[in-house]
């Protein structure tokens, strides 16, 4: 894959702005992180997003993503995210196989991907969810639930707390998704002074990249401005 293919150009413009948000809000520009989200897209278009330099790929649905990386499992150095809802008949191929989830929402699932990890990996990083937008229909730990969770998952032993992760409510005017992403960068500040290993804020996404960078995200999830429409 030559390096102007439609995924290398897409990433180029995405690392862009990833830049100039950091360097609007005074942030080094190494300080937030790409994922690329590729729940819906083709194993070709992954490969092209690797061949650019891509390493870390967001999946949604356990099954899909077990099929993709089967077919890319010659792409030795990826890193594969999970950030969809985790049920807990799913967890194990998840254990075994992903390096990251964002979407603990309950000590169950974690309990049982720290039992599930196997010893000759290192622990599964992990975010816990929480659910700032306080619709019912998202997933994610209430707000006033989060600490607690975060405290329990810190001392599961196979699994390393690495921060939280959240989506504000779709199609909120700029002030609104504002507030709720400044609600999760307290969730994370807080949860930072208890576990000082902490490090990962992830939020925003290709509409709210730049916002979410500037109320302190670390790593940004990014889908549609990468890969195009999803089919
Ligand atoms: C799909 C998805 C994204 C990416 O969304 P885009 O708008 O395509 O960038 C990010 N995070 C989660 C949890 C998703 O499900």
């Amino acid at each position: 894959m030559s390096a102007s293919s439609v995924e290398a150009q897409a990433l180029a413009m995405v690392k862009a702005r990833i830049r100039s948000a950091c360097l609007a809000c005074g942030r080094a520009p190494d300080s937030v992180r790409l994922l690329a989200v590729a729940k819906q897209q083709s194993v070709e278009k992954i490969r092209a997003a690797h061949a650019a330099g891509q390493r870390a790929f967001g999946e949604n649905y356990v099954q899909e993503w077990l099929d993709k990386a089967k077919a890319l499992r010659d792409l030795v150095d990826i890193e594969w995210h999970l950030i969809g809802p985790l049920q807990s008949n799913k967890t194990r191929v998840v254990a075994e196989h992903a390096h990251w989830v964002h979407s603990i929402d309950r000590l169950k699932i974690a309990e049982r991907l720290s039992q599930q990890r196997p010893d000759h990996l290192p622990p599964l990083a992990v975010l816990v969810q929480v659910n700032i937008s306080g619709e019912a229909s998202k997933s994610g730990v209430p707000p006033h639930e989060a600490q607690a969770l975060i405290d329990a998952v810190a001392r599961l032993p196979r699994l390393a707390l690495r921060g939280v992760m959240g989506m504000p409510e779709p199609d909120l005017d700029e002030a609104a998704t504002r507030s709720q992403f400044e609600g999760l960068a307290r969730i994370f500040h807080e949860a930072q002074e208890r576990h000082p290993q902490i490090d990962t804020l992830s939020m925003g996404m290709s509409a709210d990249l730049e916002l979410a960078i500037a109320c302190g995200s670390t790593l940004v999830r990014v889908g549609t401005a990468v890969f195009g429409p999803r089919p």
